[in-house]
């Protein structure tokens, strides 16, 4: 058995970046940029108005004399409009601004009286209410560097400079195995002995809270040969598995044999720490493959701890193990040395507390857990007031 530290040194040798790609902008939330960006247009490509108001030459105001309003621009106009000498025209947010025209003055600030525009707030500056060509970005100036993590700001920049595909480090295709001959798809008739199916849509729905989808889920029984070949078909198209269950030293937990069965490379089994301590770790070429345990709460421990990291990685971030906040905790805490201890909480007046349930099958803490607690190998007593290691739940994934 190994140490937490050690099996995450272990997942962060054995899981590469995938290669980058070329995708639509649109399927590129939350993806690595792998290519510096440059504008390939002006941006505002002409000159613009920013207001509703009149597009005039700063001299006609300097003239302090009634200005013929002789015309609009109307925002989406693709005529480049000349501005007759002396005049003013009617123009809107976003319109070209016409030939000749330098400022444009507020709607606010102007009178019109029988098509003539007279100031009624003399506080205005040449120039103003233009949005100059190239004023947001230049053509060829860097937009986005290689490295960004695309957000929606982003998006709408580069969608606004016209881009619709980019280079990014794609995000891994996942594919989700779950085995036991006990297991029941929700909804579905309980009959005694069995349970319901609960992992594989608790591992949907936290990979989503990261941003990321599920290509594949397949439910198998507890045959070797089933497993096998699930493991063999997820492997040919995934860049990550996820298998749950059939990993323990059960007579019927497949799972490592299956695995082995498909010449991947074991690289860990077991670690030392509760809950999880079955996982198994396994790579086939470039795809890193998890077995997870059965047990619910086994499961998404590990996903929190080992398989976010991994994910992270695939995805072109840098693996990163995050550490915890120090915080007391309100009462003491016994435990053989030898196991780290993943516990739920939730905090109150800067201490934390540790929920009650929390045996491995159990669940029911995760429906008000705030924190998740982690009690080192070494420790075998932590008291009152002592400081523990806490990680938001609402943050694992940054
Ligand atoms: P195993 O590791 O296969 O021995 O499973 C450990 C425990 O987790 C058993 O009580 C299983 O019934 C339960 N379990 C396994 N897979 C699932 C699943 N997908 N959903 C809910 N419980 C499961
Ligand atoms: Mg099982």
């Amino acid at each position: 058995m190994i140490s937490v530290d050690e099996a995450l040194s272990f997942i962060n040798t054995h899981t590469s970046s995938l290669t980058k790609q070329v995708l639509p902008l649109s399927q590129c939330l939350g993806n690595v940029l792998a290519e510096d960006i440059f504008s390939p247009i002006d941006s505002p490509p002409f000159p613009q108005s920013a207001m509703d108001g009149y597009a005039l030459e700063w001299e006609s105001i300097e003239s302090n004399r009634p200005i013929p309003v002789q015309g609009l621009v109307q925002t989406g106009d693709t005529e480049n409009k000349q501005l007759p000498k002396g005049t003013a025209l009617r123009i809107f947010t976003g319109a070209p601004l016409p030939l000749g025209a330098d400022t444009v003055v507020m709607q606010e600030h102007v009178q019109i009286k029988d098509g003539f525009l007279t100031l009624i707030n003399p506080a205005q500056t040449k120039g103003s209410h233009v949005r100059k060509e190239g004023s947001q970005i230049n053509k060829g100036a860097l937009a986005v560097a290689s490295g960004c993590i695309i957000n929606s700001g982003i998006v709408g920049f580069l969608a606004g400079l016209g881009i619709t595909q980019i280079t990014v480090v794609p995000k891994p295709k996942i594919g989700i195995i779950v085995t036991g001959k006990e297991l029941v798809r929700p909804g579905d008739e309980l009959l005694y002995g069995q349970i319901y199916e609960s992992n594989s849509l608790m591992l949907k729905m936290a990979l989503q809270e990261g941003g990321f989808d599920v290509l594949t889920i397949e439910t198998v029984d507890d045959v070797p040969s089933l497993i096998e070949n699930a493991i063999q078909k997820a492997v040919e198209t995934c860049d990550l598995l996820l298998l749950t269950g059939g990993v323990s030293v059960g007579d019927f937990d497949f799972v490592s044999q299956a695995v082995l069965a498909n010449k991947a490379e074991i690289i860990f089994h077991k670690i030392k720490q509760k809950p999880g301590k079955p996982l198994l770790f396994a790579r086939k070429k470039n795809v890193p493959i998890f077995g997870l345990p059965g047990n619910p709460a086994s499961v998404l421990h590990c996903f929190q701890t080992y398989v976010i990291p991994s994910l992270h990685k695939l995805s072109g971030k840098p693996f990163k193990i995050t550490q915890g906040k120090k915080m007391p905790i309100n009462a003491p805490y016994h435990k053989k040395v030898g196991l780290t201890h993943f516990m739920k909480g939730i905090v109150k007046n800067g201490e934390v507390s540790l929920l009650t349930n929390q045996e491995s099958y159990k669940l029911n803490p995760f429906v008000i857990s705030e924190v998740i607690v982690k009690i080192p190998e070494d420790t075998a007593l932590v008291n009152k007031g002592d400081m523990v290691e806490v990680f938001w739940i609402s943050n694992l994934w940054n």
